[in-house]
């Protein structure tokens, strides 16, 4: 055969996994089924995450994924913490957004943003203890992310930050928090600066915890910036670039949110395929009747697109090829996935899966914050319409 029409192999699956990643997955999801199954419904009532679990987490080496060897870190792919947060996502969403925030959000930025003395001064305790907070919505501004009026000053060798944000994921358990601030209100988007804050520093206080629908154990706090002595070291890239980390370090975020939600889908479908193997009506199974079987299908059609969506946008990441359109959809998709197979478990169910003494009404409240953290949906649409429309 002449030489130019050997062909090169088929590119793999898209599923496809290395060694390596299926021994990091199965890793993850032994340690999801044996150590954080037994807790889900006492964290839940409880709207508290477990701290042990977090203390675990570090020394299974997922709160550092990304994060290069010589600083202590797993120097893996995005993709293994799209696994991570998939697999913990499958037995308890606020595990997963946890491990999501550390990595897709905080680390990320941190990885992108920061000088070298910053990152000698923060990426091994990224890796080893400290939990990450990522603070950008306030009380008026979500969406619109950008009209954000928490003020950063600066004043002698610091700036002093005054404002409070909202909503922020983590924040009682966090050590560090990318804060973002405006030097200049009226400059719009161009104001915004990024800063790395400690909750030891000065004025800077950690407020009401929300009482949530869903993952409840999952920390969501306000943080009070009073007189806040941020010192200029701790700026995050370029002051007034503020913006640039914000929408690229969310664009990334938005494939983990996207497997939160494949997790929780797929959390829900195993126990209702299950359950229509177990339950009896009419002398046999649920599972017999070709309703149901054409449900528990359907579900697993719609699990199987959602991830199909989210591994694709995280390879195109670690490939460098350019991969926001895909992000949004992913997530966007992912989200509505979620909310559709986890209602529908219920109602395969029955009466009982409308009880909180079976798993999966917990499942469909766990699905519905896909549809509004890191941009609702109409914020993923508006993204994806900007992008096939060529601006129009
Ligand atoms: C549990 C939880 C955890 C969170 N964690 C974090 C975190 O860690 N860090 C952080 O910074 N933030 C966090 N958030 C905030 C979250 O990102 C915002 O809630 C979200 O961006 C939506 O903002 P909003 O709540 O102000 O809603 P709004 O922006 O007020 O939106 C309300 C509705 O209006 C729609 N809407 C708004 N503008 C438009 C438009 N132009 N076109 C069409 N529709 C529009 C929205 O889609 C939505 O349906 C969290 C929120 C929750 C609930």
């Amino acid at each position: 055969m002449p030489e130019t029409m050997l062909q090169a192999p088929s590119p793999a699956a898209l599923t496809s996994l290395t060694e390596d990643e299926i021994l990091f997955r199965d890793n993850i999801r032994q340690f999801a089924e044996e150590k954080i199954r037994p807790l889900v419904k006492e964290m839940d009532e409880k709207g508290v995450f477990e701290k042990d679990l977090i203390h675990q987490f570090f020394q299974l080496g997922i709160m550092g994924i990304e994060i290069p060897e010589q600083y202590g870190g797993a120097g893996g792919k995005f993709f293994e913490a799209i696994l991570a947060v998939e697999e913990l996502s499958r037995v308890d969403a606020s595990a997963g957004v946890i491990v999501d925030v550390q990595n897709t959000l905080v680390n990320n930025a941190l990885l992108r943003w920061t000088k070298d003395e910053q990152k000698k001064r923060y990426l091994p305790r990224m890796v080893a203890d400290t939990c990450g907070a990522y603070a950008l919505s306030e009380a008026s501004s979500g969406s619109d992310a950008f009209a954000l009026q928490t003020k950063a000053e600066l004043k002698g060798g610091d700036y002093v930050i005054n404002g409070r944000k909202l909503w922020i994921t983590n924040g009682k358990e966090a050590g560090v928090f990318i804060l973002f601030a405006t030097l200049d209100p009226g400059a719009g988007y161009k104001g915004i600066t990024a800063f790395i804050v400690e909750k030891e520093f000065l004025g800077f206080t950690v407020g009401k915890k929300e009482d949530k629908l869903g993952i409840r154990a999952s920390s969501t706090c306000e943080l009070i910036l009073e007189d806040c002595c941020v010192p200029k070291a701790n700026v995050l890239g370029e002051v007034g670039k503020g913006y640039r980390i914000a929408i690229e370090t969310l664009n990334e975020g938005r494939i983990g949110i996207g497997a939160q939600m494949v997790g929780v889908a797929r959390g829900a479908w195993e126990y209702a395929a299950k359950y229509a193997q177990e339950r009896k009506q009419f002398g046999k199974p649920i599972g017999d009747f070709q309703g149901i079987q054409f449900q528990i299908a359907q579900m697993a059609t719609d699990v199987e697109a959602a991830r199909l969506m989210v591994y694709n946008a995280a390879r195109m990441k670690d490939a460098g090829i350019p991969f926001v359109k895909e992000a949004a959809m992913a997530k966007l998709f992912s989200s509505q996935v979620a909310e559709r197979v986890t209602s529908l478990a219920i109602e395969i169910y029955g009466g009982y899966g409308f009880t909180r003494d079976y798993p999966v009404e917990k499942y469909w409240r766990d699905s519905k914050i896909g549809k509004i953290y890191e941009g609702t949906s109409n914020m993923q649409l508006a993204t994806i319409a900007k992008l096939v429309m060529g601006g129009k």
